[in-house]
């Protein structure tokens, strides 16, 4: 099982659709599991406040491979750009591996933290502005 958000290990937190009735098969979905709370944060506030609404993930995923390049053209030419693959060591390989997997995790994970906190200020941007205008009465 893997972190719905930015493929870690998932680890027992997961996720419901409080819309969908209880005894609906579609209100859970074993996919909707996630590797640690700050996952699972960032998806539910997503989530809650694009009232279920998914985003398009094929699109953030690409942008996070885009994040990679920079990690791993720094990594391959800190150990010898002009090294063929098969002369890495398995260490190297590893390093590389791990080097792309963070970049490409972190992506995730903070993309789904700044969407979230973009809606809800939208959200209360939209608050205040209807508070604001309720208080200063209606004309007539
Ligand atoms: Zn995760």
């Amino acid at each position: 099982m893997k972190c719905a958000v930015c493929s870690r290990k998932a680890k027992g937190f997961g996720w419901f659709n409080a819309s969908i009735k209880l005894g609906d098969l579609n209100r859970y979905s074993d996919k909707l599991v996630f590797c640690s709370r700050r996952c699972q944060n960032a998806f539910s506030t997503l989530m809650n406040k694009t009232e279920g609404q998914m985003i398009d993930p094929s699109e953030m995923e690409m942008a996070a491979m885009g994040c990679c390049l920079s990690p791993l053209g720094e990594f391959v030419g800190a150990i010898g750009m002009d090294r063929p693959l098969a002369s890495y060591s398995r260490e190297e390989v590893m390093t590389l591996i791990d080097v792309v997997v963070t970049a490409y995790q972190e992506h995730m994970t903070s993309e789904h933290e700044r969407m979230a906190a973009r809606d809800l200020a939208f959200l209360e941007e939209r608050l205040a502005r209807k508070s604001k205008s309720s208080s200063m009465g209606a004309p007539f």
